[in-house]
């Protein structure tokens, strides 16, 4: 996955401990070569991190259109389709419910995700990947892409890829869940981490109640159908920041309903965010997409030939540290 947007606005993150609940709702953006709508949930204006969370794109589920045939064939066939683009300072973690995703990236790495499995790379220093629907992927495309702010002493580290076919399941009263990273009631993650975190799909079948750690922060969206969270009414395409201090979360529902649990020790860096970049200010953002657009810090993607995402132009301000808040 990766961010382009025209004209990437910078986010200077900094976290806030707070037990209120928010309700934020997601904004549209398009990615890719093929047009894929996303919901961008983090980062929002008025919450740029969850834990050491970071980023939280929500996308489909997308039907795809009839399998084009024009100069380019890639350019048509369902999906995804994310050309070669850098990441430093974070770690992607790709979700799927539906579909299944090709990740390709400088480490050599060659893996196709499916649902109910967890890709994870983690970016450091350098890394560059690209992303695609597989020719033969199923029609609806359906998930998710998180990132993950790498601690300042973590975050120069050298690149790493995982992939999870099989996660720790958690069954209680009312609920299912699958640990993605961290770990839920003892049902811990292979997933490596660098800082106290929690990724979990909730299926909620009924009234449940899933116990947190106080000391976490927490956010929950409904990826399929609709629950009650801590008495509000929580559909797809709006984030419910949940703050800390809770020991339990109270759910809801009629029917069915997935949702994506995150939660971490809030983080306390302030990190700045630009396109595909984490760091800790200005120059070196500037100097990051210098070396992407003319060095070779990042590597090749094998597979891909020439093509590559270009880096959008740097704003005419500083990237500077905001207030805090969020
Ligand atoms: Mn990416």
């Amino acid at each position: 996955m990766s961010n382009v947007e025209p004209d990437p606005q910078e986010s200077t993150c900094r976290s806030e401990p707070s037990p209120a609940s928010r309700l934020l709702a997601g904004r549209e953006v398009v990615i890719g070569t093929r047009g894929l709508p996303v919901i961008r949930m983090l980062p929002d204006r008025r919450r740029s991190l969850i834990g050491a969370w970071c980023f939280l794109d929500h996308f489909g589920p997308h039907q795809s259109g009839p399998h084009q045939s024009g100069p380019n064939p890639r350019d048509g066939g369902p999906g995804m389709r994310i050309a070669p683009h850098p990441h430093t300072g974070l770690q992607t973690v790709t979700w799927l419910l539906d579909g299944a995703v090709r990740h390709r990236d400088s480490l050599g790495s060659d893996q196709v995700i499916r649902p109910g499995q967890l890709n994870l790379m983690t970016a450091g220093h350098a890394i560059a990947h690209a992303e695609e629907s597989t020719p033969d992927a199923p029609r609806v495309l359906h998930g998710v892409q998180l990132w993950v702010a790498l601690p300042e002493q973590h975050r120069h580290r050298s690149g790493q890829f995982e992939h999870h076919a099989t996660l720790p399941e958690l069954a209680g009263h009312g609920f299912t869940a699958t640990v993605m990273i961290g770990e839920l009631d003892g049902a811990a993650s292979p997933a490596t981490s660098y800082t106290p975190l929690l990724g979990a799909q909730l299926t909620v079948t009924s009234q449940a109640r899933i116990p947190l750690r106080p000391e976490f922060e927490y956010g929950i969206i409904t990826l399929t159908g609709a629950a009650q969270v801590d008495g509000v009414e929580l559909r797809p395409g709006t984030l419910l920041y949940l703050g800390t201090g809770r020991t339990e979360l109270s759910l809801d529902t009629t029917a069915p309903a997935r949702l994506l649990l995150l939660g971490g020790l809030p983080f306390e860096e302030e990190i700045v965010m630009w396109w595909n970049f984490v760091g800790r200010g200005h120059d070196e953002i500037v100097q990051q997409r210098e070396d992407w657009m003319t060095g070779d810090r990042f590597g090749v993607v094998a597979g891909y030939g020439a093509e590559r995402l270009p880096a959008p132009p740097m704003p005419n301000a500083r990237l500077r540290p905001r207030g805090g808040g969020r």
